[in-house]
C-alpha cells in the first residue's frame, strides 16, 4: 500500500490510485451541483473529496458550516499555501465560518522552531497574507494551537481514544519519535473538530481542504470523530429481509438510550425495542434518527460530531520541474520575497518549449508540461476562456516562450507588488484584531 507522509514530501504521481486505495471520491462529479465553483474546481485541481456533498448542502440550503485549516510557522508562506487560502477565502464567501489554525505546538515540536520565531512567522508570513488575499477577519478564528485552551483540552480528550500502534501504522512514528510530535498529530486533530464545539454553534460540516499528503491526518480525525460519539447508527436487516434502524449506546449512559427510543416512538410514530445496550428503531428515516441521536447526545455532554470533510488539491510542481520544496528556493515563489527576483525565477523556470524557435513554430509548445503554464493555471488567470487561449496559442505555435516568460514575469512581479502593499495595510487591521505582531 502507498504511504502518504504528510511530514515528507513525496511526490503523489498517480492521483487516481488514491480513489482505489483510499477511498477518496473523484470531485467532478460534485461540480454541477456548486454555484459559481471555484477555478481549482473548474480546472480539476481539487481532485477528490471526502464527504463534500454535506458542505454542498450546507452551501445550498444556507446551514451553517465551517471551513478550516491550520499552518506550520516554519518557514515563507508561498503559492502553495496561497492555494488553501484561496480555498479558504471562497468558502468565507459562500457562507462558512473560517477557523486559521497557526500550528506553533508543531512547528516547536517537529521543526524545534522557538516559540517567539513561530510567532513571528505567524504573523509576518502567514495571517497578513491571508487578509491581504481577501480573508475578512471578522468573519474569521484566527488563533494559535498552544494559546488555545479548547483545541489543547480537546486534544487531550481525543488522544484518550488513539494509542501509539494507531499513529505509527499512520505517520510511521518509532521509538525514536518524541512525545510532543505525537501531540502535535493528536492537536491537528482537535484542530480540525473543535468549529465543532458548541461554543462555536455545534455540529456542522467542516471542510478542509488540503493537498493529499495530509489525507492521513484526515482519516485519523475523521475516525476519531465516529469514536468519540457515544452512538453507533446502523441499518440491520431481519430474518424475514425487513430493514430497521438499530441505535447502540456506545459510552452512552442507559437514560440517553431510553430517549431515543421514546423520542424515535413519538416524533416517527414508529415501533421501538429497548435492549440492554441498544434500540432497535422500525424505520428507514436515517436522517431524522441521526438529528435525534445527535441532540441527545449534546443534552448529555457529548460532542456529537460530523466526521470531517476534505478537499485534495494537485500539488503545484517546482519551477524547474520537479517537487516544490521550502528547502530549494529557486523551486518556488514565496509571497514575501521581492518582486524583481520572482521575477527572476520565471524567467529561469521550466517551459515545456522545443529546442529551436523553428521547431516550436513547427510543432507548437507543451503547456503540459511547463511551469509558466502551470504558474497561469493556478494562479496568474483567472479567466477560463483566456488559460484556454494561452494553452491554444502554445500548442500551435503562434506563443513563443521568450515572450511568454517575460509577460509572466510581470504578470507575478506585480501580483507580488499588490499583495505585499496589502499585506502591510493587513498589519493595521492586525492590531484592531488584537493579534501582536
Ligand atoms: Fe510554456 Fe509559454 Fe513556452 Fe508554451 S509558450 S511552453 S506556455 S512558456
Amino acid at each position: 500500500m502507498a504511504e502518504i507522509d504528510p511530514w515528507g514530501s513525496l511526490q503523489i504521481e498517480d492521483y487516481t490510485k488514491l480513489f482505489e486505495e483510499f477511498g477518496i471520491s473523484p470531485f467532478k462529479e460534485l461540480l454541477p451541483h456548486i454555484k459559481n465553483p471555484h477555478r481549482y474546481m473548474r480546472r480539476g485541481i481539487i481532485f477528490g473529496h471526502r464527504s463534500y456533498e454535506e458542505v454542498v448542502s450546507a452551501m445550498k440550503n444556507k446551514r451553517p458550516f465551517s471551513a478550516m485549516s491550520g499552518f506550520m510557522p516554519s518557514g515563507h508562506a508561498h503559492l502553495g499555501h496561497k492555494m488553501v487560502l484561496d480555498e479558504l477565502i471562497w468558502h468565507q464567501e459562500q457562507g462558512a465560518s473560517i477557523f486559521l489554525g497557526i500550528a506553533d505546538r508543531e512547528a516547536h515540536a517537529v521543526r524545534n522552531i522557538p516559540w517567539k520565531e513561530c510567532h513571528k512567522i505567524a504573523v509576518d508570513e502567514y495571517i497578513t497574507s491571508a487578509i491581504a488575499l481577501g480573508l475578512k477577519t471578522e468573519k474569521s478564528h484566527i488563533y494559535f494551537q498552544s494559546k488555545s485552551n479548547s483545541v489543547k483540552d480537546l486534544a487531550f480528550e481525543l488522544g484518550c481514544r488513539v494509542n501509539l500502534s494507531e499513529l505509527s501504522a499512520i505517520y510511521g512514528f518509532t521509538g525514536e519519535t518524541s512525545i510532543s510530535h505525537m501531540l502535535s498529530a493528536i492537536t491537528q486533530s482537535a484542530d480540525i473538530l473543535h468549529p465543532q464545539l458548541s461554543e462555536h454553534g455545534g455540529p456542522q460540516p467542516v471542510i478542509i481542504p488540503v493537498g493529499a499528503d495530509q489525507d492521513p491526518h484526515i482519516r485519523l480525525t475523521r475516525g476519531l470523530a465516529s469514536k468519540m460519539r457515544m452512538f453507533t447508527i446502523e441499518i440491520r436487516e431481519e430474518r424475514s429481509g425487513k430493514r430497521y434502524i438499530s441505535v447502540r449506546g456506545k459510552t452512552a449512559p442507559k437514560e440517553a438510550l431510553q430517549e431515543v427510543a421514546e423520542r424515535t416512538e413519538r416524533e416517527l410514530q414508529t415501533r421501538t425495542r429497548l435492549f440492554e445496550g441498544h434500540v432497535d428503531i422500525q424505520t428507514l428515516e436515517m436522517e431524522r434518527v441521526i438529528e435525534i441521536t445527535r441532540e441527545i447526545e449534546l443534552a448529555h455532554n457529548g460532542y456529537a460530531f460530523i466526521p470531517p470533510a476534505a478537499t485534495y488539491h494537485r500539488f503545484m510542481s517546482g519551477l524547474q520541474g520537479g517537487k516544490m520544496s521550502s528547502s530549494t528556493p529557486e523551486s518556488l515563489i514565496s509571497l514575501t520575497e521581492p518582486p524583481e527576483d520572482a521575477a527572476k525565477k520565471v524567467k529561469q523556470a521550466k517551459t515545456g518549449g522545443r529546442v529551436s524557435l523553428k521547431e516550436q513554430q513547427r510543432d507548437g509548445g507543451d503547456p503540459e508540461r511547463c511551469m509558466i503554464y502551470e504558474l497561469h493555471l493556478f494562479h496568474l488567470t483567472e479567466d477560463d476562456r483566456e488559460l484556454q487561449e494561452i494553452y491554444r496559442a502554445c500548442k500551435n505555435g503562434k506563443l513563443i516562450c521568450g515572450q511568454c516568460k517575460r509577460k509572466t514575469a510581470e504578470k507575478i512581479q506585480e501580483f507580488l507588488k499588490e499583495h505585499q502593499k496589502k499585506m502591510e495595510e493587513a498589519r493595521d487591521e492586525l492590531e484592531e484584531y488584537n493579534i501582536k505582531k
